[in-house]
């Protein structure tokens, strides 16, 4: 579904993403991560099209996406839930999802799709909360669901279990298998590795810019070249 070749992204003088290439097959959740710094952001903005490479192209659906801008990707069922949160704080958790669904469902039916979202997101008790009330996993649920609210073909999450409880990630886990069994396929950047073991049919190393590694989560937890890379690393 998605596949980048020889991707590269410069910052002045430092190669903050080198040669990769990374291919997503329809249908899987393939999940990526690498210590802090390794590049797993820009990778994402680059795939949406926030930032332009300084080499390489974007095939998407058998199209090359490279030169088209973030709005035309996102029409085209790319989506994604960024590290840093975009929710509007004072608008209420259904007014936040309202927002992202207006854009493709028919006003008559946009009650009972932001209902059914609720639902599936376990956040009908607090539907007409101020989003900004949220408990952190909560927020972070409402974001998933605003990426989810566009409909994509291919989800992109940076981070979805940062700052969660086991319990929170668990049943985020099973919030993406579900959507995954719907025919969404998905990139996931993680650090919790429970969470990759839950979800992941495929998992990329990605360091200093490059593909490290790649494999299941077996043959990467397995890697002793992958732990050494994390020596000197904390992460919450
Ligand atoms: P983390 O796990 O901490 O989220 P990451 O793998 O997502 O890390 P990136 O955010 O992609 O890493 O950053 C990779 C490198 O690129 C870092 O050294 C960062 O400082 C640099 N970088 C990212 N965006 C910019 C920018 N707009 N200008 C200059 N340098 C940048
Ligand atoms: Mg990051």
């Amino acid at each position: 579904l998605l596949q980048t070749t020889g991707l590269n992204k410069r910052f002045g003088g430092l190669h903050v993403t080198n040669d990769v290439d990374l291919a997503l097959q329809e249908g899987e959740i393939h999940c990526l991560i690498g210590p802090n710094g390794a590049g797993k952001s820009t990778l994402f903005r680059l795939i949406l099209g926030v930032y332009a490479p300084s080499g390489g192209h974007i095939l998407y659906a058998g199209q090359d996406i490279t030169a088209l801008r973030p709005f035309q990707r996102i029409r085209m069922g790319i989506s994604v839930k960024f590290q840093v949160p975009g929710i509007f704080q004072a608008l209420s958790t259904r007014q936040n999802l309202e927002i992202a669904l207006q854009h493709h469902i028919e006003r008559h039916r946009l009650d009972a799709e932001t209902d059914r979202l609720l639902e599936f997101l376990d956040l009908r008790n607090s539907a007409s909360q101020p989003a900004g009330n949220l408990s952190h996993g909560q927020k972070q649920w409402l974001e998933i669901g605003m990426a989810v609210a566009l409909k994509p073909r291919l989800l992109l999450l940076d981070e979805p279990t940062a700052g969660m409880s086991p319990q929170e990630t668990h049943a985020t886990g099973e919030l993406l298998k579900a959507l995954n069994a719907d025919g969404v396929t998905v990139l996931a950047v993680e650090h919790d590795m429970e969470f990759v073991r839950q979800v992941a049919h495929t998992v990329t190393v990605l360091h200093l810019g490059r593909i490290f590694a790649q494999g299941s989560i077996d043959t990467i937890v397995a890697d002793e070249r992958v732990a050494e890379i994390y020596l000197g690393e904390s992460h919450d």
